[in-house]
């Protein structure tokens, strides 16, 4: 369904996606931290390193999926998550 500018009524709109970058990101760097370091405690030799690695990174995919899912939640519902690529005003879902 194309987004039109409430202001200008252009249908030349970008969705901008802002809380699902950042909070994607954020959870997937946090989840691959916190694995590693639970990974590493639970095992406590070197070679459980790669293992916790591993761990640590499906965990942060994990994590990164859900903060995703959320930030898309923020953006479409609290966000100005549509940008007008013609006068450049924000607005959100609800506005239209
Ligand atoms: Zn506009």
């Amino acid at each position: 369904m194309p987004h039109i500018c409430p202001r200008c009524h252009s249908n030349l709109v970008a969705k901008r996606n802002l809380a699902r970058k950042a909070v994607g990101t954020i959870g997937a760097v946090s989840g691959v931290v916190g694995g590693v370091v639970a990974c590493a405690q639970d095992g406590g030799e070197s070679d459980n390193l790669a293992a916790a690695v591993i761990g640590g990174m499906a965990a942060g995919l994990a994590v990164g999926i859900a903060g995703a899912r959320l930030g898309e939640f923020v953006d479409q519902n609290l966000l100005d998550n549509y940008q007008c690529l013609r006068c450049g005003y924000l607005f959100s879902d609800g506005c239209i």
